[in-house]
């Protein structure tokens, strides 16, 4: 990659790259196949949480008992990316280092606080989710650097999750959607965490809407409170799929669905 960099790609999945290849996007001068390296392909449990190999495809995160145990949000998730057949073949690296704003991948790692770990001539580098993603379709990642795997923290025991999107058909990307995870103490919010896709740049937690929410419960009020501040903070673009508007009304339907459902879980024993 070094030697060849600016005229050279990586290759996993192929499900995001081949279309910029065959639209003519892209035209590499070399392509690096990394789809049958083993050491990307491991799932780990630490004490910390769960390390996922770039190599990992998306049908396997859907399934691993690891995550099901203490990140089940993720594999409940994973059912909106695309269809069996992608999920097959498409991975966790190529979707976070494709960086597209509206794919689920970035959205969980950005709500997640996950540390996303690179390799490169400089040697290995850990970047938080959070930083990782700077612009649609851009990330942090140099030429010649290789997403290496993610470290999913565990959740809070205890904790209520909620993941919502609408789509216009099944498996086409989002037109908006949202992540939240909340823990709860005495009846009333005692942290929480809001993320969007598809309604800016970049996925996106909004620390307003957080903030307000803490100390709180989850009822009407304050439901239409946060649903009209979703719909304030989030700069949507309006492209043939639907317009800013619709999208913003649609910030606001997901991220009150996602809240109510982490609140309703975050109940239960
Ligand atoms: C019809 C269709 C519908 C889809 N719908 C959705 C959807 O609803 N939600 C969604 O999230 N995604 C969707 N996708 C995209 C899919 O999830 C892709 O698989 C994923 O975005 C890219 O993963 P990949 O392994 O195929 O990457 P590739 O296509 O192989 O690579 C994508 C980019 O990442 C780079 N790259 C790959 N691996 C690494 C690495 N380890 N380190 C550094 N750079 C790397 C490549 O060089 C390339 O620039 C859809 C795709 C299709 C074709």
């Amino acid at each position: 990659m070094a030697s060849h960099r600016g005229e050279a790609k990586l290759i996993a999945g192929g499900q995001s790259l081949m279309p910029m290849l065959n639209f003519r996007l892209l035209d590499p001068a070399l392509l690096v196949d990394i789809s049958r390296l083993p050491d990307l392909a491991q799932i780990t449990a630490s004490g910390r949480g769960i390390t996922v190999g770039a190599g990992v495809c998306h049908h396997a995160l859907m399934r691993s008992p690891e995550l099901a145990e203490r990140l089940p949000i993720i594999n409940h998730t994973m059912q909106y990316v695309a269809h069996m057949a992608i999920r097959n073949r498409g991975t966790i690296g190529g979707s976070l280092a494709h960086g597209d704003p509206a794919a689920e991948l970035p959205l969980l790692a950005v709500l997640l606080d996950a540390d996303i770990h690179i390799t490169g001539p400089a040697g290995d580098r850990t970047a938080r989710a959070e930083d990782f993603f700077l612009a649609p379709l851009t990330t942090d990642l140099s030429e010649d650097e290789i997403l290496t795997a993610v470290t999913f923290p565990n959740l809070a025991a205890g904790s209520g999750w909620g993941f919502e999107e609408i789509a216009r058909r099944t498996g086409d990307f989002a037109l908006a959607g949202a992540g939240a995870v909340l823990t709860l103490h005495h009846g009333v919010i005692a942290d929480v965490r809001l993320a969007m896709m598809g309604v800016d740049e970049t996925p996106r937690r909004l620390p307003a809407i957080e903030a307000m929410l803490l100390g709180r419960a989850w009822d009407a009020g304050v439901r239409a409170s946060a649903v009209r501040q979703v719909r304030e903070q989030v700069n949507p673009m309006s492209d043939l799929q639907a317009s800013a508007d619709y999208r913003r009304h649609l910030a606001g339907v997901v991220a009150g669905r996602a809240l109510d459902t982490a609140w309703a879980k975050g109940h239960m024993p």
